[in-house]
C-alpha cells in the first residue's frame, strides 16, 4: 500500500519512511509544499501524511488544493499547542492530524484507522459465508450459528469447523485435519483432533436434534446432513 509523506524536515523524513517501510508500507517522500501536491493529484494514494509548515505551499494550502480535485485520507502533522491549525485543517478536509512530537506506533495506529475508514465496505459475496442444513458461518464475522442460535467457538474449533464446511461430504482423516488446522507433521501418538472434535461436538452437534458431524471408523471424520 502506497503513502506519501509530505514533510521538509530531511531526517524525519527518512526516518518515516524508513518506519513505514518496516510496518509494510511503500512511502513516496515530498521535501515541499508544491511537489507534494503534484504528487499526491498525480498519483493515487492510500493517504498522505501532511505536515502543516512546509516551505512553498504550506499544508493547509495544499490540502485545499487537493480536495477540490481528490478525497485521499490525509493525515496532517501539526506543532504542539496550535489548536487552530488543528481545527482549520479539520475544517479544510483534513480526515484526522497528529501533534508532534508523535510515537510512531500512534501513527501507525492513526493510519491504519484512516485506511480502514476508507476502504469500501466488504460486499455480502456468497464466499464469506458457509452452511450445512441449519449450521451456518458468517467467515468475515467470525460467527457460526445453527437454527439461529449463536454458537462461541475457540479460533482452532472455527478453523476446523471452517474446514469441515469448505469440504463437507468429504471424508477427512485425522492426519489432513491436523496439518490444515494445526500446521504439524502429524504424530499418531497424539489425539489432538480428536479432543477437538469432541468438543466442537458438544457445542454444534450435542445440543440439536440432527447430527451433522460423523466419525467414519478407521477413516476420519465428515460433516453431512444424514436423512
Ligand atoms: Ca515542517
Amino acid at each position: 500500500m502506497k503513502l506519501l509523506v509530505v514533510e521538509d524536515e530531511q531526517k524525519l523524513a527518512q526516518y518515516l519512511q524508513k518506519g513505514l517501510g518496516t510496518a509494510g508500507f511503500v512511502v513516496d517522500l515530498a521535501h515541499d509544499g508544491v511537489t507534494g501536491l503534484h504528487m499526491s493529484l498525480e498519483f493515487d494514494y492510500a493517504a498522505i501524511i501532511l505536515d502543516s509548515m512546509l516551505p512553498g505551499m504550506d499544508g493547509l494550502s495544499l490540502l485545499a488544493a487537493l480536495r477540490t480535485k481528490k478525497q485521499t485520507p490525509v493525515l496532517m502533522l501539526t506543532a504542539l499547542g496550535k489548536v487552530e491549525d488543528r481545527v482549520n485543517g479539520l475544517q479544510t478536509g483534513a480526515d484526522d492530524y497528529l501533534v508532534k512530537p508523535f510515537a510512531f506506533s500512534e501513527l501507525i495506529a492513526r493510519i491504519q484507522v484512516l485506511l480502514r475508514r476508507s476502504a469500501p465496505p466488504q460486499q455480502e459475496t456468497p464466499s464469506n459465508r458457509l452452511s450445512l442444513h441449519d449450521l451456518e458461518m458468517d467467515l468475515a464475522r467470525r460467527k457460526v450459528s445453527r437454527n439461529g442460535q449463536r454458537i462461541d467457538l475457540s479460533a482452532k474449533e472455527f478453523l476446523l469447523l471452517s474446514l469441515f464446511l469448505r469440504k463437507q461430504g468429504e471424508v477427512l482423516s485425522r492426519t489432513e485435519i491436523a496439518e490444515q488446522v494445526w500446521d504439524m507433521n502429524f504424530d499418531s501418538n497424539t489425539n489432538v483432533v480428536e479432543v477437538a472434535i469432541k468438543r466442537l461436538r458438544a457445542k454444534m452437534d450435542t445440543p440439536f436434534d440432527l447430527q451433522l458431524l460423523h466419525t467414519v471408523r478407521g477413516m476420519g471424520y465428515v460433516l453431512e446432513k444424514r436423512e
